[in-house]
């Protein structure tokens, strides 16, 4: 990792680039920095604070903030001032380290490199843009940047919502949308697409300080049109959080306060006076594209980003040089994730020749033998403020003075900091620890972390307990600080207590089947196998219907007027000629056993016939289709039809089909109705069909009834292109949706325009309903693979944020339209992500167990089944043990639930890490209030 470092050039070819990167001089010695931030407190000169969007100070020499990656100091050279004036210099005694070096210069370094991936993110919209809003003259007006550090636990105002002219606690806010989107003004004709989420979030975190604070949000549209993103919304409607629609004119000083003018839907212009104003601001192109792209020699589009294509969404106009995240296009955390996986299999696929070549293993020490003597160190964390606000801490940490078995125990700042790992790796070998108890944040997210330090001390990974005292305290207990310190207490009592029967799990791996199955043969399932294929990988890809292609084949062409059909032809014909791809069509999964790396399933094709594939992993890719709403005429009447029909009639030879008039609905069915989430692609395609009628027909009269469009990311241009082109936008409210009827042979359409604020009656030539988009046979594939779905029936996801296509199953991935409505672009991405997560497995050619797993004591176990039954990952099997029936683990697949142990009769079954006989010293302890007499040395 190279870090303070500047790109200069990219020369070379793909699989031979060279790269020369300037380094800055950090002039401090990284080796030696042990982040104890004692320069800090000596440094005497002050600067604005660039991490902290400037609300507070720093010095020179400095930390961004305590986790940071590399966690070492650096000088800024443009305020210190022995770079500057060559004087000062008080930290060089200062430091112990002695890691100090104002000799260090710029180093240019060129490194061979196969491939290349760009991700540089986005940049900052310019203040010009931000001065009709005040910005810059009034303080209390703030970037929805700024609000988030405020509201940041850590940040310089520890998290509190303060107004900046006075340090009052605002009563009333205005979040204003679309600052610096939306606008050729700034040159940003796009949408940024997560400004709405953030700005929803911002406002229920302003409402969590201050349940009475008065909080309006103004925008166009709003766009909340990812997975179960409309449910944000309606929790920060529930809390209070309004919302309207109006365009912000202009926000002016009024007093103390600001005052906020803005106009309607119905063209009243009003205003109104707020404490303070957030701007959520969009993303822009990084600030040196232009440069990037020189040095590079890639391609960017009008808006300055990355240019890319609807079929390959990560690659830039140079071969070899790829590109993730928000220099894509704006995007939020998990699609960053995603496309960031997706490149690291592209490139994987690049670079197969090279593979395995160049690695180096990290080593362990050997495993310590466990004493007899239980020696167990308390590790407290402050977690900034956000324990330590709540939380007495210290108190905490000395409660477990004297209790049996503890020899040691200390608080941190930042348990997860790498001063404060490496300070638990040195306590652990100093004190001859062999159990650690961490009171901190959740397991879910640090425990893996705290795990590997203990094996870098030479300790068991399993011989950790961690106790949340962050969320089942500070969090939740935020209001009542002494009951939160006194439930810490119980429950690091509880943890030491459990610490004292941990014994060391043993490490365990398993081979596996080089192989992946794949379910859905549309344009996602047909990229993973390609993308398989090209790291060396067989797969099976079977397609249920007759033959490949799935939704794409309804399509004609995409927003961006690509050509759909002969893509996808040579798509497939590229998956049947592939050696490494077995196809089977009109095919379905019937059965399916097994653990990550040994899978076994069952494909029955529809004359009978039955395949066992033998595999390592899964993809679902099995999409979706158009729902078909009740309740619009849509199966009555042939002159109402769905925004796919209406393409292939627009695709067709007949002279009359651009309709005259046409009145399109969106959201049909769709938000609220029977489906209750956005399907995120119906508004791109009714104005990618409104383009294509007003193309084939000016004249025809188009309006599109909506809700919110929802043309986010670049096909906000197509949004503007059909407004300019006539094309009538109208919103509706749910309240009062279009009704569809047949009055005698006309079709009429009645509706509610808000401008006019009355209702209308069209009797247009056709309807288009935007219908949305449902999921394929998902709850048949759930129970197979034991895989939880979400309400609305797509594949519930591991993680949202970190592990968008895993699923909670173990070598299950997921991509597409069977994970959420998405358009083709980004079902690619997914699909590329989806591949470069199973193939981790296939490329390690073995799988580690986790160590906490189910146990079955056999002498004890009666073979009634109850286990086996209740598991719901199919990790227990019944097997035959001298003529009797007796339950068997499947390690590999088993994730320590711990059903199987509450449920058994006999107590044949007890955790790994969780024994009976621990769960028992738990309870015990939490009654035993009082702290236990020293042991006797
Ligand atoms: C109505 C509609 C309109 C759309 N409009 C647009 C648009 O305008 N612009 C845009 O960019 N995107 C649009 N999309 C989205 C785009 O089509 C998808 O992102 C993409 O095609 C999804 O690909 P997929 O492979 O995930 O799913 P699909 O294309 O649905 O493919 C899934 C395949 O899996 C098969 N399958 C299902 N279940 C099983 C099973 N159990 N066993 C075996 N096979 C199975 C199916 O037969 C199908 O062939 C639209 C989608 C729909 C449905
Ligand atoms: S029409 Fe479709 S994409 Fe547009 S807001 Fe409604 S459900 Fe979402």
């Amino acid at each position: 990792m190279i870090t303070n470092a500047d790109l200069l050039a990219l020369d070379g070819k793909p699989g031979d680039f060279t790269v020369k990167v300037r380094k800055r001089p950090r002039y401090i010695d990284a080796d030696k920095c042990t982040a104890c931030g004692l320069c800090t407190q000596y440094c005497p000169k002050h600067l604005s604070d660039a991490y902290n969007e400037g609300l507070a100070l720093t010095r020179p020499i400095h930390i961004d903030y305590a986790q940071a990656v590399p966690a070492t100091y650096y000088i800024d050279p443009s305020a210190c001032m022995s770079v500057q004036h060559d004087t000062c210099q008080i930290c060089v005694p200062v430091c112990q380290s002695h890691a100090i070096d104002f000799s260090q210069q710029p180093e240019e370094v060129e490194i061979k490199v196969g491939a290349m991936v760009l991700s540089p993110g986005f940049g900052r919209i310019d203040d010009a843009t931000l001065e009709k809003y005040s910005y810059g003259e009034h303080p209390d007006v703030v970037t929805a940047v700024e609000f988030e550090r405020m509201t940041t636990a850590s940040g310089p105002f520890l998290g509190e919502v303060k107004c900046f002219s006075d340090g009052r606690h605002p009563k009333s806010m205005a979040f204003i949308q679309c600052v610096g989107s939306r606008d050729l003004g700034c040159n940003n004709g796009y949408c940024s697409s997560v400004c709405c989420m953030y700005a929803i979030k911002e406002a229920m975190v302003a409402k969590e300080h201050d349940p009475e604070v008065d909080i309006t949000v103004y925008y166009m549209d709003i766009r909340t049109q990812g997975k179960d993103f409309d449910k944000a919304r309606e929790r920060a409607e529930a809390m209070g959080v309004k919302f309207v629609r109006a365009k912000v004119a202009g926000v002016t000083p009024w007093g103390n306060n600001l005052r906020l003018t803005y106009s309607t839907l119905d063209g009243k212009h009003e205003f109104k006076p707020y404490d303070m104003v957030v701007l959520s601001v969009g993303l822009e192109a990084p600030k040196d594209a232009q440069g990037i792209a020189e040095m590079t020699g890639i391609e960017l589009n009008h808006y300055d980003f990355a240019k890319t294509d609807t079929f390959s969404p990560l690659n830039t106009s140079v071969e070899g040089v790829v590109v993730a995240g928000a220099f894509q296009g704006p995007k939020d955390i998990p699609e960053s994730v995603t496309q960031a996986s997706a490149t690291a299999g592209i490139v994987a696929g690049m670079l197969q020749q090279q593979r395995g070549l160049g690695i180096v293993h990290k080593s362990y020490p050997d495993e310590k033998p466990m004493d007899e003597e239980v020696r167990i160190g308390v590790f407290v964390c402050h977690c900034g403020i956000n324990i330590a606000s709540v939380v007495d801490v210290r108190k905490v940490e000395d409660s477990v003075e004297g209790m049996e078995g503890v020899v040691y125990h200390t608080d941190s700042l930042y348990s997860c900091s790498a001063d404060a790992v490496k300070t638990l790796k040195d306590r652990i070998i100093e004190h001859n620890l062999n159990r650690v108890v961490i009171a901190a944040c959740s397991p879910r997210t640090h425990e893996p972390l705290f795990q590997e330090t203990l094996k870098d001390a030479g300790l068991n990974r399993c011989l950790i307990e961690m106790v949340n005292i962050r969320d089942q305290c500070s969090w939740v207990h935020a209001g009542e600080p002494e009951a939160a310190t006194d439930k810490s207490q119980d429950l690091v009592r509880m943890a030491v207590a459990k610490a004292r029967g941990m014994r060391p799990l043993p490490e365990q791996t398993v081979p596996v089947t080089p192989k992946a199955l794949i379910i859905g043969a549309g344009i996602a399932g047909m990229t993973v196998a390609l993308n398989l294929a090209e790291q060396g990988f067989d797969s099976v890809l079977v397609e249920k219907g007759e033959k490949l292609g799935g939704s794409l084949g309804l399509l004609n062409h995409t927003l961006d007027t690509h050509e759909t059909a002969s893509h996808l032809q040579k798509l497939v014909a590229k998956v049947e000629a592939n050696k490494h791809i077995d196809v089977l069509t009109k095919a379905e999964l019937k059965d399916f056993s097994g653990f990550i790396g040994n899978f076994s399933s069952v494909v029955g094709e529809e004359g009978g016939a039955e395949h066992t594939v033998d595999h390592g992993v899964v993809v679902l890719a099995t999409g979706g289709h158009e729902h078909r709403p009740e309740g619009y005429q849509l199966e009555e009447n042939s002159k109402v039809l769905t925004q796919t029909e209406l393409e292939k009639r627009l695709a067709g030879k007949a002279k009359n089909r651009a309709p005259k008039s046409i009145v399109m609905i969106q959201c049909a069915g769709s938000r609220g109705d029977d489906l209750k989430y956005c399907s995120k692609v119906c508004c791109n395609h009714a104005v990618k069909n409104a383009l294509t009628i007003k193309e084939l027909n000016p004249a025809s009269q188009v309006i599109v009834l909506y809700r919110d469009m929802r043309t986010y990311g670049y096909a906000e241009d197509a949004y503007r292109e059909a407004r300019l082109k006539g094309v009538i936008f109208i919103p509706y409210e749910l309240d009062r949706k279009p009704v569809v009827s047949e009055e005698g042979k006309k079709l009429q359409v009645t509706f509610f325009d808000s401008l006019l604020q009355e209702e209308v009656e069209m009797t247009p030539e056709l309807v288009a309903l935007s219908v949305g988009i449902v999921p394929d046979g998902t709850e048949d594939l759930s129970k197979l693979l034991k895989a939880p779905l979400t309400d609305d029936r797509f594949f519930l996801e591991a993680h949202v944020k970190l592990r968008p296509v895993e699923l909670p199953v173990s070598g299950v991935y997921v991509c597409g339209l069977a994970h959420g409505p998405k358009p083709v672009d980004e079902t690619i991405a997914q699909a590329q992500a989806a591949a470069a997560k199973a193939a981790i497995p296939l490329v390690k050619g073995a799988v580690s167990i986790d160590p906490i797993v189910s146990v079955v004591e056999q002498e004890k176990c009666i073979g009634c089944g109850i286990c086996a039954s209740l598991c719901p990952f199919g990790s227990i099997e019944m097997i035959k043990v001298d003529k009797k029936r007796k339950a068997q683990t499947i390690a590999a697949s088993c994730k320590a639930c711990g059903i199987c142990s509450s449920h058994c009769p006999t107590f044949a079954i007890s955790m790994g890490g969780f024994t009976n006989e621990q769960i028992m010293d738990q309870i015990t302890a939490f009654g035993n209030v009082k702290v236990a007499e020293p042991v006797e040395a």
